[in-house]
């Protein structure tokens, strides 16, 4: 099943199914310091970065996939001459996590909540030996995915320097029990990892999905006015109260189907193990994230309110 759901994920991802809203491969300052690389989704599967400048050195969010860290460490010597270093893993998933060495064999220290580790020491090697299909994966030639070299588990975790603050928050299990966010208090910019997508890019098959929106709500008591997702254009609050709605209105549409005595199998129609249709629909106001993933979001959150269990330790 877990396989199932990754190759899927990833099919999607590289099938280029998705209209991607912003500018992937592109570098934008959001702030004197701050910096904004939009991944390439659709053709290689990376994840959004984020760099930020300290007095002596960077701090980068997300070491992506091999590729995309190549990629990202290329733009980087295009803004600062300064060296990487901390790379801030939101979570564990490949495209935010697989190119850990990339970056520590480059000096840098991979840094995450303690929940990424544990979810890497569960759900690794499987995974890393599915992504060798990826060429830049296969070609580090190394047996499972590389763990965060520091952990925390007092939130936030905070960097600071006397010219910049960085705090590393952790709100509960969201997409993943690991879920990691990175807040600037002075220029109110948060980072939001896969907890907080701009656009239909939940992935809800590691998540706890009832807890979702406490996590999402929790973040935005922050008072962030920038947010940086992980995947999808940057914007304003709006995307944190989308995510939020988007979470309360899946999870509330499930229940009721429930409640009216419908089964699975009314509501999801399956290809196989392969969520392929809903004959559920969410209201308008949440349609930016409703997309080819929604079956199997709905699928996710029937089995979790069906096994009392949240739906990432179904697949353990
Ligand atoms: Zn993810």
């Amino acid at each position: 099943m877990k396989r199932t759901w990754l190759i899927l994920f990833f099919s999607v991802m590289l099938g280029g199914a998705f209209f991607l809203g912003g500018q992937p491969n592109t570098v934008k300052k959001i702030a004197d310091g701050v910096w904004f690389r939009e991944g390439d989704l659709k053709g290689e599967g990376h994840c959004n970065n984020i760099v930020v400048e300290m007095k002596d050195y960077l701090v980068v969010i997300d070491a992506n996939f091999p590729s995309g860290a190549e990629a990202l460490i290329g733009d980087i010597k295009k803004i600062s001459k300064k060296p990487v270093k901390y790379v801030f893993d939101t979570h564990h998933h490949g495209d935010h996590a697989y190119g850990n060495p990339v970056w520590t064999k480059m000096g840098a220290t991979t840094l995450a909540h303690a929940g990424v580790a544990a979810e890497m020491k569960a759900r690794e090697p499987q995974r890393w030996k599915e992504a060798q299909s990826r060429k830049d994966v296969a070609k580090l030639n190394l047996p499972t995915a590389e763990p965060p070299k520091q952990t925390f588990t007092t939130s936030p975790h905070v960097i600071t320097d006397g010219k910049r603050k960085i705090e590393f928050h952790h709100f509960g299990w969201a997409h993943t029990k690991g879920d990691g966010f990175a807040f600037l208090p002075e220029e109110k910019i948060l980072c939001t990892g896969d907890a907080v997508v701009n656009g239909p890019y939940n992935y809800t098959g590691d998540g706890n999905v009832q807890n979702w929106v406490n996590v999402v709500n929790g973040a935005k008591k922050l008072g962030a006015k920038t947010v940086l997702p992980a995947h999808g254009p940057h914007g304003g609050t709006e995307i944190l109260d989308g995510e939020a709605a988007f979470m309360t209105e899946l999870v509330k549409a499930v229940k009721a189907a429930r409640a009216s005595n419908k089964k699975l199998a009314d509501v999801v129609k399956m290809d196989g193990k392969t969520p392929k249709s809903t004959t559920l629909k969410l209201p308008d106001s949440v349609k930016n994230w409703v997309g080819d993933f929604f079956p199997m979001q709905v699928y996710d959150t029937w089995m979790e309110l069906e096994k009392k269990t949240p739906r990432g330790d179904l697949n353990l």
